[in-house]
């Protein structure tokens, strides 16, 4: 059984067949999704998505790259939302520098990302992070934060060895999707290796980043498999043991039970 940590089966590429797909992934061996919001809109249909299937559960969040849509009446949007019965985390936020370069942009950004913190620890959810070429910000924030037992995830990981260590020691669990299976990810393999398997998730990110040899088409939550089969390739254990323990990790870090 898989967990996928984190997809957008709101976006509109699914929208000729976005139940059909549905009914195909929950009859194979995907349990869950927890489908993740990138602004109020993507957040509200989230939260729809998991009313409407008793498989998938919500995130709720703005994303760095669309904060021009914050303003107080959707910080109380927010609140409201996170209090939803199926919302299970805060996210996808964060800062991503390399679609922002302006430094007011950045620290728009940084404002935007603390204050959906605060929300988080309000309403007492763990985190989803978007974190894109601005990993000594995003660590410097996250170091700042009072301390909480089950932080959350660090969505479609991308930095070092060492900075996943930390994360790791902070209490975080290490998003791993279809990147993984691209050739040119060394980097992401060594996080990989040195990354115990009780700190890992997997993660589609879809309709984004299919792994190869799907690589460019339309992602979904099947293609987990060969995001388990590299892992496990990786770490040198069976398919069957990453399937097991990230769906584990996910219950665990997103608060729920296997039945529910
Ligand atoms: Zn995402």
């Amino acid at each position: 059984m898989i967990f996928d940590t984190h997809a957008h089966y709101d976006d509109e590429q699914f929208d000729t067949d976005r139940e059909d797909l549905l009914r195909e992934i929950f009859s194979a061996n995907i349990d869950k999704i927890v489908n993740v919001g990138a602004d109020m809109e993507t957040s509200r249909a989230s939260v729809a998505l998991a009313n409407a299937h008793p498989e998938i559960y919500a995130a709720v969040g703005v994303h760095p790259s669309d904060i021009a849509c914050l303003n107080e009446e959707a910080y109380d949007e927010l609140r409201r939302l996170a209090a939803e019965e199926r919302v299970v985390a805060i996210g996808e936020i964060g800062l991503d520098y390399y679609w922002d370069k302006e430094p007011e942009v950045q620290s728009a950004q940084r404002d935007a990302f603390k204050r959906q913190l605060e929300l988080a620890r309000e309403v007492k959810l763990p985190i989803i992070i978007h974190s894109r070429e601005a990993a000594k910000d995003t660590m410097d924030i996250l170091t700042a934060e009072p301390h909480v037992d089950n932080p959350g995830i660090i969505h479609c990981y991308s930095y070092s060895v060492e900075q996943a260590r930390e994360y790791v020691k902070m209490g975080y669990y290490i998003g791993v999707g279809g990147v993984i299976t691209f050739k040119n990810a060394k980097t992401l393999r060594k996080v990989v290796e040195e990354v115990p398997l009780e700190r890992i998730v997997l993660e589609t990110d879809c309709p984004y980043l299919a792994p190869e040899p799907n690589r460019g088409k339309r992602n979904y939550s099947l293609y987990l498999k060969f995001v388990a089969e590299k892992i496990a390739e990786i770490k040198e254990i069976s398919v069957e043991k990453v399937e097991k323990m990230t769906y584990q990790n996910a219950l665990t870090v997103y608060g729920l039970q296997k039945g529910e």
